[in-house]
């Protein structure tokens, strides 16, 4: 029996999803903009070793993810693009970094101090991108210091700078004033490096959502996740680019019973059965990333409004509190709390299910742990499989579904 036959949860991974995805990126920018596909958290929960191989295979120029050891994964899997390694690093990390020949981001002196002390006689150079503070409030020089953080940079032996760039906090919304106003003071930093002869740099600042809307923003390379992987940045981007959903998590039913009305289901009794009821418990929890909202300040007050009044619709059964889970015979609602391993789902609605029956959740993505089974599928096979940090190729012994 092969591996695929004994998980009773796992993500499945279209490729040919990803694939599709990476050409509507194409299509929006012109043919001399690079395009960089941001695989960091394990490609936003996809895997990051299989989205990075397609993606290099399609012949995107750079990927780019948070942590050094993210690009150090990477590598060990055998890609060999340019990485971006985005985030600080630590003093430490520099060995890795030279070893795996990523390329890092300096947005801070304590950055310049690392690559000071990099061993003499290491035989290629560093690559570097300069980052700039616009807006974001996370990392970056100032614009009025960048010229003379590239200077230091260039006087040293073992490091090339390559790039420039800075980050849109607010690039999904609607309103593009305060990205118009990020764009203008990283502006200011290209135009002082232009002006102190730093000419041939690859100048980024479009994430998703500015890809699509803000086209004047490309520059030289734009910095994409969250359309490669089949999501919108706001709802309202629908419409402009097509978009394929690589990403399902699937989980099977391990009980089915009835319970009668008025009964307890649950930790705490947090729900109760209202006439009778058939029960599904399904093989995930919140130990696999269901149902985790991060609590927030309210950005405002109709924000707070809208989140004292859910409830209380809910409350009152106007609206439908539980999360849903698709069958292929029907929908099913979680009911009471999801227990970290085994939720039960009313599934009284939905004829036919047997112990077995495979169940979608939405969730998501970033919340299920990496430990979770992958399956990938390109040209509507099994391509691989990975459980833990191993992945699996051999398909022989991947027993399907
Ligand atoms: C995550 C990230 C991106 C990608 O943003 P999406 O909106 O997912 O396309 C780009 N640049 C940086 C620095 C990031 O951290």
């Amino acid at each position: 029996m092969g591996p695929l036959a004994k998980t009773k949860s796992r993500v499945e991974i279209d490729l040919d999803a990803v694939k599709h995805n990476y050409r509507e990126v194409q299509k929006k920018v012109k043919a001399e903009v690079k395009i960089l596909g941001v695989v960091k958290a394990d490609a936003y929960g996809l895997g990051a070793v299989e989205a990075g191989r397609v993606l290099e295979r399609e012949g995107i120029e750079m990927l780019g993810v948070t942590n050094v050891a993210e690009g150090k994964e990477l590598r060990e899997a055998g890609i060999s693009v340019p990485i971006l390694v985005f985030g600080p690093f630590l003093q430490e990390e520099m060995r890795d970094i030279i070893d795996s020949n990523l390329t890092v981001t300096i947005g801070a002196r304590e950055g310049l101090v690392f690559l000071r002390q990099v061993p003499a006689g290491i035989n290629r150079k560093i690559k570097v991108h300069l980052k700039v503070e616009t807006g974001f409030g996370r990392t970056g020089f100032w614009p009025g210091e960048v010229v003379e953080a590239a200077c230091e940079l260039k006087s040293m032996a073992g490091v090339e700078l390559e790039g420039v760039y800075s980050h849109l906090a607010t690039a999904m919304w609607r309103e593009k004033g305060y990205a118009q106003s990020q764009f203008r003071l990283f502006k200011e930093a290209m135009d002082a490096l232009e002006a102190a002869g730093f000419r041939d740099l690859i100048r980024h600042i479009c994430n998703s959502a500015a890809l699509i809307e803000l086209p004047n923003m490309h520059l030289d390379m734009v910095r994409v996740g969250t359309v490669l992987f089949g999501q919108y940045p706001n709802a309202h981007l629908r419409e402009s680019l097509s978009l394929r959903n690589p990403w399902t998590l699937k989980t099977r039913v391990v009980s089915l019973r009835e319970l009668p009305p008025g009964h307890n289901v649950g930790y705490s009794k947090a729900y109760k059965t209202k006439h009778k009821t058939k029960v599904a418990v399904i093989s995930l929890g919140f130990a696999d990333g269901l149902q985790v909202e991060p609590m927030l300040k309210p950005s405002g007050f109709m924000e707070l409004l809208k989140r004292m009044l859910k409830p209380l619709l809910q409350y009152l059964d106007i609206k439908r509190a539980a999360q849903p889970v698709f069958f292929e015979e029907g929908e099913g609602r979680v009911i009471g709390k999801a227990g970290m391993q085994l939720t039960m789902v009313d599934v009284s609605n939905v004829p036919g299910l047997k112990i077995g029956s495979w169940a979608t959740v939405p969730v998501r993505r970033t919340a299920v742990s990496p430990l979770m089974p992958r399956v990938y599928f390109e040209n509507g096979e099994i391509k691989s499989f990975r459980e833990g940090r191993i992945i699996t190729t051999e398909a022989k012994g991947l027993a399907a579904k």
